[in-house]
């Protein structure tokens, strides 16, 4: 990789910018343009690089490597994630074998706590929630009982509303996820897709893990150092502070993946496809430990964040200090989240209509498909793409190998009918 400091920000400008030719297949130019060096540009960046030696210009128009991923540390010694807390699980073996090339990892189970009716009580609803909040002593056999009692079943799930309170009841639906989803979306739950809060569990048993899945852990030396050594490659060059329109014209490449915005990509040609966004207030105090656990969560309205991450959790660093993060979700700023609606993936449909007609512009990631994908998804999505491209690029290469073996024998025919020895 070139052109990057220890943390992951520019250095200046590193490559020269040959203008695009006609002659795009000419080896002077790069083999790929890749756009975003979140994680579905930098894995594709990586395979592309290692497994095809071809060569990448990778670009970012922010001023780091590794996207929403990102992290720094920060005055006080203390890695921070700048874009809100990056968790990482998953149940891919595949997508945790890949990660382990470019990093060690520090095993951590994320747990997360709910401020409700004035005391912290554990998110996903378990039994330890019901017991502070009710005032009972519960066995799992109660705790289910308990919640029987309490859901209103829905005859048709089609909401995020519909989700929660055929499984726990209005009560608690309005205590943990009315307000919450309210202010997180900027839309009542009832105008919500059911895939929102269907990835919330809820438990009767006192397991107070956010996660389920088999393998919950953080790159021990942080998200950015992981980039850094996937990046690090001779056939890799990465732009940052560069944006796509700026290049678009001027180097010369063969191939176009496309990790940002797809509506931004086609100049919003049906309308601007909704994201919702958020604010982050970073805040460092002079304590030692905040909050028990990495995160908070405030699902009343009457506050205007939505979640508290103490990042001390996460790394398992010693320090006088603790850094913490605000989360205040907004309608304007970064596109972070895709809003998932009936009616937004009907305008996806039409960009993906477009993408499908466009050739050699390949659309990856959270942006480039509209997606609500987690990190372990991202990489899985970037995974199987590059298998698609490798098979491609193999067919390619032995197209041409054919064609030039033709040409060869053709011009020994030529040649020897030339000589009069043909028959
Ligand atoms: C607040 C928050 C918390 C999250 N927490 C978790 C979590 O705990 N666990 C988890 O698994 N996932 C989490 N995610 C999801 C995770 O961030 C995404 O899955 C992942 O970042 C997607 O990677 P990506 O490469 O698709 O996109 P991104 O990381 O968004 O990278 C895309 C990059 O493209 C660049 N770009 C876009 N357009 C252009 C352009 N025109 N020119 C140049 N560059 C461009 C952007 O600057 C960006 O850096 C969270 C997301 C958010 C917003």
């Amino acid at each position: 990789m070139r052109a990057l400091t220890p943390n992951g920000s520019a250095k200046g400008a590193v490559v020269a910018m040959p203008k695009r030719t006609k002659f795009a297949n000419t080896r002077s130019g790069f083999d790929y343009l890749i756009v975003g060096a979140g994680f579905a540009g930098s894995v594709l960046a990586e395979r592309l690089a290692t497994e095809l030696d071809k060569r990448v210009l990778l670009i970012d128009r922010r001023p780091h490597i590794a996207g929403n991923a990102y992290d720094h540390y920060n005055d006080a010694g203390l890695l921070i994630h700048r874009y809100g807390p990056h968790i990482f699980h998953t149940n891919s073996t595949q997508v945790v074998n890949y990660l382990s090339r470019f990093t060690k990892w520090r095993p951590y189970e994320h747990k997360v706590l709910a401020h409700v009716d004035e005391q912290l009580v554990p998110i996903p609803i378990n039994l330890t929630t019901l017991e502070k909040l009710y005032g009972l002593k519960l066995t799992p056999e109660d705790a289910e009982a308990f919640l029987k009692s309490k859901a209103e079943p829905v005859a048709e799930i089609r909401t995020s509303e519909d989700v929660v309170i055929n499984s726990v009841g209005r009560e608690l639906y309005e205590k943990f996820f009315r307000g919450y989803t309210r202010k997180q979306w900027g839309l009542d739950p009832s105008e919500l897709d059911k895939s929102v809060t269907s990835r919330v569990p809820t438990r009767t048993n006192t397991d107070d893990r956010y996660f389920g899945d088999s393998f919950q852990s953080m790159p021990l030396h942080g998200y950015t150092r992981m980039f850094e050594n996937m990046l690090d490659h001779p056939n890799i060059k990465v732009m940052l502070n560069t944006d796509f329109e700026e290049v678009r014209n001027e180097v010369q490449y063969d191939k176009l993946i496309y990790s940002g915005p797809i509506d931004e990509y086609f100049d919003f040609r049906f309308g601007k496809l909704p994201y919702r966004s958020l604010q982050f207030r970073h805040e460092t105090v002079d304590q030692e430990n905040f909050q028990p656990v990495a995160v908070v969560n405030y699902p009343s309205e009457d506050v205007a964040y939505t979640r508290i991450t103490e990042y001390k959790h996460l790394t398992g660093q010693v320090n006088p200090r603790t850094s913490l993060t605000y989360e205040y979700p907004a309608a304007d700023g970064d596109p972070y989240y895709p809003v998932p609606r009936p009616e937004n993936a009907e305008l996806y449909r039409k960009y993906q209509a477009l993408a499908d007609a466009t050739p050699d512009v390949t659309f990856v990631g959270r942006l480039g498909t509209y997606r609500y994908y987690n990190m372990d998804q991202v990489v899985g999505q970037a995974l199987a793409l590059f298998k698609r491209i490798e098979e491609t690029e193999k067919a390619e290469s032995g197209l041409v190998r054919a064609a030039r073996g033709m040409a060869r024998m053709n011009g020994t025919v030529h040649a020897e009918a030339a000589q009069g020895v043909g028959d």
